[in-house]
């Protein structure tokens, strides 16, 4: 029949959410789980090992056509010592190091042209920059782990080291940009989207980004084009952003399917989970525009809600257009275990900001009726 495989390594709900257009296009999606209980391995055929054991991705590389990734913890050596072995995969070691290492992505975006804040890689010393500051891990960080303000010289001794230090932006908004590349250089990028924060955690995603203007719109697509053509991606990539005023900075990229664009499975006519596939596969891509006016992400965080299912009835009852997914992750406070997204044309923004918020907060437990 020839249908590829394409092998991800990491089984969460990034890699159960590629398996729908998966399906769809009759792709096999084989998974490098942890565990059985992994969101991806509960749906698909899965290997459980480690990732850091470089001949155990061997053996599951060697089923699979092509291999990615949907987490960045997968070390360079290992990927390295993939490559030696003529595994295809995406992104390349070369490449994925801008989503792994903070400073290396840091001194990129310098090298490319593109706005950074003031940074340095920190060892010891007297700091550069004037407290307060940020102060972040360069490996390993997510959902605001690893990332500190610095107010004093005691607070930035305590921390372990090398640290990435930058200026602390004065941002009025983060906004998200997903952007992809195949390897025969072809480019797509869907519209930017806001992502709102709560705690260092992304609570909810707007697209478009309102009231952007026109201008910031293109800047915005064109500064990630230019970032995936400069690091040679393959796959979609986030390309994370402040905004302050008509100035946009880089914050972080991540190259992967992305929580801020979980909106594309239903607002856009191709979703990031699809192209990626697309993508790895050297197919062309798919469209990107928005099928709708607006699109309301919100994510569902773990609390004290155990009973999801029984509280689809209501939701479904209140709004048929919500749109539910759930990654059947083990319930931790403050993980993120779903999301619901609210398309929405001719209508008011703030109403479906309200239904989307309502969503989460009876489906997180927060609200009971
Ligand atoms: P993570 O790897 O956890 O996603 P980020 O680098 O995105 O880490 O930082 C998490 C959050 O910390 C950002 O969403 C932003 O709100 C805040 N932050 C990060 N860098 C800066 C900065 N230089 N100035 C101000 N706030 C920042």
């Amino acid at each position: 029949m020839n249908f590829p495989t394409v092998g991800v390594v990491g089984a969460g709900q990034l890699a159960r959410m590629m398996l729908g257009p998966a399906t769809n296009l009759g792709i096999n999606v084989q998974v490098f789980a942890s565990s059985d209980d992994d969101s991806a391995a509960q749906v698909t055929d899965s290997i459980v090992g480690d990732y850091t054991d470089e001949l155990a991705l061997l053996d599951f590389a060697r089923s699979c056509d092509v291999v990615t990734f949907e987490h960045e913890l997968v070390p360079q050596n290992v990927i390295r010592f993939l490559e030696k072995h003529g595994v295809k995969i995406f992104p390349s070691a070369e490449t994925f190091i801008y989503s792994q290492d903070k400073i290396a992505m840091r001194e990129k975006m310098k090298q490319l042209g593109l706005p950074n804040p003031r940074y340095q890689r920190y060892d010891s010393g007297v700091p550069n920059l004037s407290f307060p500051f940020i102060a972040k891990a360069p490996q390993g960080g997510y959902d605001g782990k690893g990332v500190w303000v610095i107010e004093n010289q005691g607070q930035l001794d305590a921390l372990p080291k090398p640290l990435l230090l930058e200026e602390k932006v004065d941002f009025s908004h983060e906004i998200s940009i997903m952007v992809a590349r195949s390897p025969s250089g072809e480019i797509k990028t869907w519209s930017p989207t806001l992502t709102v924060q709560r705690d260092g955690i992304c609570i909810r995603t707007v697209t478009p980004v309102p009231e952007l203007p026109r201008e910031l719109e293109l800047q915005i697509r064109n500064l990630s084009i230019t970032i995936a053509e400069g690091i040679a991606l393959i796959g979609v990539m986030a390309v994370e952003l402040f905004q302050i005023g008509n100035l946009i900075m880089v914050n972080e990229l991540a190259l992967r399917p992305h929580n801020s664009g979980h909106w594309t499975i239903e607002g856009a006519v191709t979703s990031q989970f699809e192209q990626h596939l697309r993508a790895v596969l050297d197919l062309p891509l798919g469209d990107t525009t928005s099928t709708a006016d607006w699109a309301v992400m919100g994510n569902i965080l773990g609390g004290n809600q155990t009973d999801m299912f029984g509280h689809y009835g209501l939701l479904m009852a209140r709004n048929p257009n919500l749109k539910f997914h759930h990654y059947r992750k083990e319930m931790r406070e403050g993980r993120k275990i779903g999301h619901v997204l609210l398309i929405g044309n001719d209508c008011e923004l703030a109403g479906l900001e309200r239904e989307v918020e309502y969503a989460v907060d009876y489906l997180s437990g927060v609200i009971n009726e």
